[in-house]
């Protein structure tokens, strides 16, 4: 198989590679969309490993299943499928007490371009098919669609882990694609004042087409002064981090009232230790719950952010912004993630 990845921190290109074999309860797909991510950058110029040697790299992507295993009940070849970014094998009996993307040990659930080779490939294997996989409905664009495996399942995470309330006041910290989903899905699961930090045009006026009513720019002065100005001194229920540097956590920390949640979906990855400031957290007796969680797979997860976009709640092709076309141009749609111009929010790649 063919695939665009990672031969050595800093060093990406094409490589070659044997064909992936098909367990009795996995399937192989060919890609007919790709996304390519800020992941995919930290894993090829920032990340270090054994495991980001001569890796294929990519985590998003909306395939066409090409070979099923023996035992995999519910798809067959032809099939057009929705790939999450986290495929668990659903075996490991910690999936009945822990976090299915912790199940067996800390991150087993990321497979692509860590355990195994990612979604930039001609030939993608999917391991627990029937528990992994979700069929991709026809009403349902390519571009919504390859929104779903990571952008969408992340950024609803945020209001599910900062357990957003109806009429709770919401801050989402970054308005790239994760933030913008975060603001969506803390619109449906009920948030009445609804705060967005950020300041590229193109991504402000998304927040507030996502339901974002409020928005503060660094451009004009101190983010925590400008949120304690919008809430009358009050502060926020919940905080969702998407984005920002350390102080920007910090401050959605402090702009926290006693008794909210801070979710953080950020990876931190350039940092050994957090800081935190002593008045942030009210000497540490402010009843302030700091959560972080990574992206939720699986089958029933797919279903039921496909039936919100079916169902018409949400649009997330609205975040792509970029179209490539051809298995090939997944190289300039990675480029462009790490050239990230200033209009980009997301860019997918579409293949015939
Ligand atoms: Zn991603």
């Amino acid at each position: 198989m063919k695939g665009f990845g990672v031969f050595e921190k800093g060093k990406v290109g094409w490589m070659e590679k044997a064909d992936p074999v098909c367990g009795p309860r996995d399937a192989i797909a060919r890609p007919i969309a790709i996304a390519p991510c800020s992941s995919d950058v930290h894993s090829a110029y920032e990340l270090e490993g054994e495991h980001l040697k001569n890796r294929i790299l990519g985590h998003e992507c909306i395939g066409e299943i090409i070979e099923v295993g023996s035992e995999v009940k519910d798809f067959k070849v032809g099939d057009r499928v929705i790939i999450p970014a986290v495929t668990p094998t659903w075996t490991h009996p910690d999936i009945q007490d822990s976090y299915h993307q912790h199940a067996g040990g800390l991150l087993t659930g990321i497979n692509f371009s860590s355990y195994e080779d990612g979604t930039f490939a001609d030939k993608i294997k999917i391991r627990s098919a029937d528990m992994n996989l979700a069929l991709l409905p026809d009403d349902i664009s390519l571009e919504a669609a390859c929104m779903i495996p990571d952008m969408m399942t992340t950024g609803f995470l945020g209001p599910e882990l900062a357990e957003v309330k109806f009429g709770d006041t919401v801050l989402v910290a970054g308005i790239g694609p994760v933030g913008l989903m975060a603001v969506a899905g803390s619109k449906l699961m009920g948030a009445g004042k609804l705060i967005a930090i950020g300041t590229r045009p193109n991504c402000v006026e998304l927040a507030k087409e996502y339901g974002a009513t409020d928005i503060v720019s660094y451009r004009d002065g101190d983010i925590a002064e400008q949120i304690m100005d919008l809430t009358n001194g009050k502060g926020v229920d919940a905080a969702i981090v998407a984005g920002g540097d350390l102080d920007t956590f910090y401050k959605c920390i402090a702009v926290t009232k006693p008794g909210g949640n801070i979710a953080n979906l950020n990876v931190f990855t350039e940092i050994s230790s957090f800081n935190i400031p002593v008045d942030a957290i009210a000497s540490f007796v402010g009843h302030k719950t700091l959560k972080g969680g990574l992206c939720p797979g699986g089958r029933k997860r797919m279903e039921r952010l496909l039936s919100m976009v079916q169902a018409g709640r949400v649009d997330p092709s609205k975040l792509v912004t970029q179209k490539f076309y051809g298995f090939e141009a997944i190289e300039d749609a990675f480029n462009l993630m790490v050239d990230k111009p200033r209009d980009l929010i997301k860019p997918v790649v579409l293949i015939d």
